[in-house]
């Protein structure tokens, strides 16, 4: 008897369980983005405020993680790990064909995009003390480049070689995040550092406001990458945002752009209530961080080399933005 009614308790438990899960039952969605001092964190951060906002609408909830960058973003959303992340558009461009990192694996069919957000410049933090003014002074220096999962690491790559600087036998290279940098250059560990990044940035702030005094280099006179990739772009940092660096004038470099990629696995309903909640709320959006201040609705769907995800099309075809 006391078996019977512990049973019937437990069965009873179960089933009110199973009606307040049904009840509340949420879709989550993971967005990946870069370290917590990038620009990549807090947008992963301004999507998912928009999404949870109109949580009533979609029963969507979407969470943020911190990680490695465009590369790891790729292979997560690709593995089915993730389903959204923020990634470099060269990043994109080169996993859909199978190129640098992707060069062994091949083209990531499975890669979708679903809109671009704030440009990028690549970004080359020196100690003033080194001499370092523009990328053709890196020879004989001691340089991050970036971590192996960071969208950087191949912008460094890319503009020492055209520079003329071969990155495995006229420098010394670090692998750390980007997170990690700015005290490494602080410790005089490093001479300078790579960041592919939106600003006004975390990461320069901290690394232009600290006891060693650091400039912004140029990259200049790399116009064969240019000529030679599709996705690069001329780029301006304005150096009114580092009031901290030692630069008369702002930089000149080359830049990309952030965007939003997902999978083809991830079903059309999610990814158009997240396109909506974003596009619906633009100017509340557009507010959360100064890296988009250039921002429309147009251009966000610009700089994408992946096929639109279904979703996202639906509602782009809805606002007549396609
Ligand atoms: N562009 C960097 C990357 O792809 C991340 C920049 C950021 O977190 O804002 O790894």
């Amino acid at each position: 008897m006391r078996k019977l009614s512990l049973s019937l308790v437990l069965a009873i438990i179960g089933l009110s369980a199973t009606v307040a899960y049904a009840q509340t039952k949420s879709t989550f969605v993971t967005i990946g983005t870069g370290g917590i001092t990038g620009v990549y964190y807090p947008t992963g951060g301004a999507i998912a405020k928009m999404v949870n906002r109109t949580k009533k609408g979609h029963n969507i909830r979407a969470v943020i993680e911190s990680t490695g960058g465009s590369v790891f973003n790729i292979d997560a959303i690709v593995a089915g790990n993730i389903e959204f992340g923020i990634v470099q558009s060269d990043r994109q461009f080169q996993a859909m064909h199978g190129l640098a990192e992707w060069k062994d694996r091949g083209p990531q069919t499975t890669l979708r995009a679903v809109f671009s957000i704030h440009p990028e410049a690549v970004t080359l933090v020196a100690a003033s003390d080194s001499g370092i003014k523009s990328i053709h002074d890196l020879k004989g220096k001691h340089i991050n480049i970036g971590n192996p999962g960071s969208g950087q690491r191949q912008n460094a790559i890319d503009t020492l070689t055209a520079a003329g600087i071969d990155y495995e036998i006229d420098l010394k290279t670090e692998s750390f995040r980007a997170i990690k940098a700015s005290g490494m250059l602080q410790d005089y560990k490093i001479d300078a550092f790579f960041y592919t990044v939106g600003h006004p940035s975390g990461a320069i702030k901290e690394a232009t406001s600290s006891a060693r005094k650091v400039v912004i280099a140029d990259i200049t006179n790399v116009d064969t990458l240019l000529d030679k990739f599709p996705y690069y772009t001329h780029a301006t940092i304005p150096i009114k945002l580092y009031p901290g660096a030692e630069n008369e004038k702002d930089i000149q470099t080359i830049g990309v752009k952030a965007t939003l990629v997902t999978s083809s696995k991830v079903a059309d309903e999610v990814v158009y209530a997240l396109t909506r909640a974003v596009f619906e709320n633009f100017d509340d959006f557009k507010k959360l961080h100064p890296a988009y201040s250039s921002l429309t609705k147009e251009n966000m769907l610009e700089g994408l080399s992946a096929p639109v995800h279904p979703g996202a099309m639906r509602y782009f075809k809805e606002a007549g933005l396609k």
